[in-house]
């Protein structure tokens, strides 16, 4: 059986070819499963009978499956999805910001092992396919009525978008696709905890997403301790490359820092952090730590975090404090993998 969630739209032209129907049909198919949310093929009405017995006797469509689900009193909502091998990730839904956005995951569990991060205690526990990622979407869009409107997709949630590269690029290709979902590279924000090698490959693609750095800690001896990866990749480094990183007229690279009480929210830290930016068209996201009892760190106080993004106001960074989603049921950033209640 080859599973069609698995193909980008040229290589399920191929395997029609190969199971003796016309490569066109393959337009058909990515728009019954991105815009319709259909995946048997005996619902594919615009298709001969013949074709969707074939399709029914040689292919399938894995699809995630929502083992449970959680609705904050914001609306923010929280997805519970087993894989086909019965590992489970998270992926949630935020509407409203005003726009509609899904938090996907791309890895079950992490190598990352950022010390205030809850998927990170996990470990790796393995990649996720290019099928697994862009189901997330197709469960979360169909469950929640927004097959047909636009939305957001940042790559936030479980795992590290760029230490599982391929997969996650020919997810991001599969979305991509003008006859199915047709998301805009726009539309999609790839995050990062700054895997430079695979950060230099992004910017050689054809199709670059909007980027985001997650900084939290803006020197080297704060970030080595936080950030594990940053031992290998410093942070100066990463900069440099994020400075010659393409980006379009107005486009801008958002900074994603992690206010720890005591460790990275005093206003010398802010400093610190605007010295770094520099010469970055850059935004940047600042997200009050979310607490939980495997973490040693502490959220610091509203009074703490408006000094801080004052500091960078004062020195034209632009500063926006994360809201702080859907904290209420854990689907807050780093609370994935938290335990279901
Ligand atoms: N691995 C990628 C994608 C995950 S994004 C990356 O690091 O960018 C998840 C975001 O949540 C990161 O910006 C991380 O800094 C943030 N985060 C992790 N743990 C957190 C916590 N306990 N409280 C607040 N933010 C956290």
């Amino acid at each position: 059986m080859t599973d069609l969630a698995e193909l980008d739209r040229r290589e399920l032209e191929e395997t029609l070819a190969a199971l003796g129907a016309p490569r066109f049909h393959g337009r058909q198919i990515y728009r019954w499963l991105y815009k319709r949310g259909v995946t048997d093929p005996s619902a594919m009405t615009d298709l001969s009978q013949k074709l969707r017995d074939t399709l029914a006797a040689a292919t399938s469509v894995t699809t995630p499956t929502v083992a449970k689900k959680q609705v904050s009193e914001d609306g923010t909502t929280k997805f519970l999805l087993q894989l086909a091998d019965g590992k489970m990730i998270e992926a949630v839904y935020i509407p409203d910001t005003p726009a509609q956005t899904f938090c996907i995951s791309t890895q079950v569990g992490c190598a990352m092992s950022c010390g205030f991060c809850l998927t990170g205690k996990m470990g790796l526990v393995r990649n996720l396919t290019a099928g697994e990622i862009s189901g997330q979407v197709r469960v979360l869009a169909s469950t929640t009525g927004l097959l047909d409107r636009a939305f957001n997709i940042v790559l936030m949630g479980m795992g590290e978008p760029l230490h599982n590269y391929d997969n996650v690029m020919k997810a991001i290709r599969i979305l991509h696709d003008p006859e199915g979902m047709n998301m805009s590279m726009g539309r999609i924000t790839l995050s990062t905890a700054g895997m430079l090698p695979a950060l230099e490959r992004l910017a050689e693609e054809p199709m670059i997403p909007n980027l985001a750095i997650s900084l939290t800690g803006a020197t080297n001896e704060k970030r080595d301790v936080l950030m594990p990866i940053n031992r290998k990749y410093p942070i100066e480094q990463l900069l440099d490359t994020v400075r010659r990183f393409p980006l379009k007229h107005r486009q801008r690279v958002t900074f994603e820092y992690v206010l720890l009480k005591g460790v990275t929210d005093s206003p010398e830290d802010a400093r610190a952090l605007v010295r770094l930016l520099r010469g970055i068209p850059a935004k940047v996201n600042l997200i009050p730590f979310n607490e939980a009892d495997e973490l040693e760190y502490k959220r610091p106080s509203d009074e703490t975090v408006e000094r801080f993004q004052n500091v960078l106001v004062e020195h034209n960074v632009s500063a926006f404090v994360r809201k702080n989603r859907g904290n209420d049921i854990s689907a807050a950033c780093g609370q994935l993998m938290k335990k279901w209640a």
